[in-house]
């Protein structure tokens, strides 16, 4: 994994991109290139042996001209300022391209959860809700779950929001489990709309799902997700990594039994289903039909790009690709589908979580499925359609072509005030 791409500059040279294509001003785009606001705080959190530890967290709000900031929250040790503006940038161009009402945000907390207790994460958590109570709210900014946040650390913040608030607001935040509220299909959804979207993309270069072979970095939610769902679409898992290292078979594993043993053992790598063990690189570049990066952001750059042997790339993680990268994809005509349409499945999900909540209504899985499917296959069709109307050949700008015009859209139809 590269380090020493800026995902915030990643984030700006993609709408610098596009914005060639667009009838929208120079000041409005560069308006769109900037966060609205970011808080950056200190929590101080007793732990278990009595001490204090102190955090440094974020939460940017990146536009709101299309509705409440939307967006995750994040613990990792590489958490930083600009990381949040990027990913809080990259929220709003995704809840435009899939049409949902919702401007973007994003959250983070830099920290290895690994080295601390449940109780020690509970009262940081609770800790982050207390400083986020004034900035978020169910028509203000829903914060949900990212890398190495879940279910339990979205109920902790409900419950801290709604004890504060002397209020039942399940809406504040989404990915919640069911019964504080979740919806049904909200933890499959990241990996559901990557899969639909890769299969859309093969049916629009004519090439057969059916026993193609894919490689998955990352198996995490949106990773092992992905792979499951491909799986069941007819393709063939062959290779699956996570922290630990990576599993390949050429003649394919049953993705869900590598799961079963990464939640037995913690990692994957020891799999007996699969023959043999790569590096993370040996399996970004393995000739596969399609290849889906679901762990974090410049997962491959300009160099390692030149290697990699995939036809189609269906972007899980948020930013896996640097900019370098994607030059070098499009050169050798790897079709990409990006992130802010690939894995827009799970902020579409909390979307029909936060509608379910405010109605007091819940939905079927079966309704949830159905109407993702509907929303990813409409955002796939305008991206080839604009990647015709303009004669593009990369994916990833045509998709910022219809986000960053709906977004100026909507600032521009508002005014601005004062
Ligand atoms: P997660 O914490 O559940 O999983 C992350 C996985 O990546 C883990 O299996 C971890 O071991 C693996 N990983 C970390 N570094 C790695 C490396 N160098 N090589 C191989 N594997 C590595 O997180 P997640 O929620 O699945 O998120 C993964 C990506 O998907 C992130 O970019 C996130 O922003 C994006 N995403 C997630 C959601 C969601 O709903 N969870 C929605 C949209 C986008």
């Amino acid at each position: 994994m590269t380090g020493d791409t800026n995902p915030f500059e990643s984030l700006q040279s993609q709408i610098d991109d596009a914005a060639g294509y667009l009838d929208v001003g120079e000041g409005v785009i560069e308006r769109l290139k900037h966060p609205e606001r970011v808080l950056e705080t200190t929590l101080t959190v007793e732990l278990d042996d009595g001490s204090l530890a102190q955090f440094t967290a974020f939460r940017s709000q990146f536009n709101g001209d299309r509705g409440p900031y939307k967006g995750g929250i994040r613990y990792h040790p590489n958490v930083s300022r600009d990381e949040v503006k990027a990913l809080s940038g990259w929220m709003v161009y995704k809840c435009a391209v899939v049409g949902i009402p919702y401007g973007g945000g994003k959250g983070g907390i830099v920290i290895d959860p690994d080295e601390y207790s449940a109780g020690e994460l509970e009262r940081l958590t609770r800790t982050f809700a207390t400083e986020l109570r004034p900035m978020i709210g169910v028509d203000k900014d829903i914060p949900a779950p990212d890398v190495n946040t879940g279910q339990r650390e979205m109920n902790w913040i409900k419950d801290s929001y709604e004890t504060l608030e002397n209020t039942t607001e399940p809406g504040v935040i989404t990915g919640k489990n069911i019964a504080s509220g979740g919806s049904e299909g909200r933890v499959e959804a990241t990996g559901r709309s990557t899969a639909i979207a890769a299969r859309e993309a093969f049916s629009y270069l004519d090439m057969d799902l059916e026993g193609a072979t894919v490689a998955v970095q990352g198996y995490g939610n949106a990773g092992w997700n992905a792979a499951k769902l491909i799986a069941e679409m007819g393709a063939t898992v062959v290779a699956a990594s996570d922290s630990s290292g990576a599993i390949y078979d050429p003649d394919g594993f049953d993705p869900v039994a590598a799961k079963d043993h990464k939640n037995e053992t913690g990692e994957l790598v020891g799999f007996a289903g699969a023959t043999a063990e790569l590096t993370n690189d040996e399996l970004l570049t393995l000739d596969v039909d399609l290849l889906i990066p679901a762990a974090l952001e410049n997962a491959i750059d300009g160099e390692l790009a030149e290697d990699v042997e995939a036809t189609v790339i269906s972007e899980a993680a948020n930013g896996p690709l640097t900019p370098d990268a994607d030059a070098v994809l499009e050169e050798r005509d790897v079709f990409v589908v990006p992130d802010i349409l690939a894995n827009a499945g799970g902020v579409t999900v909390s979307y029909f979580e936060w509608v379910q909540n405010r109605q007091r209504f819940y939905w079927t899985e079966q309704k949830v499925n159905e109407e993702l499917e509907a929303i990813i296959v409409d955002a796939f069709d305008a991206l080839v359609e604009t990647m015709d109307e303009h004669d593009l050949n990369s994916a990833r700008t045509a998709a910022y072509v219809v986000a960053v015009q709906r977004v100026a859209d909507a600032y521009e139809e508002a005014g601005s005030f004062p």
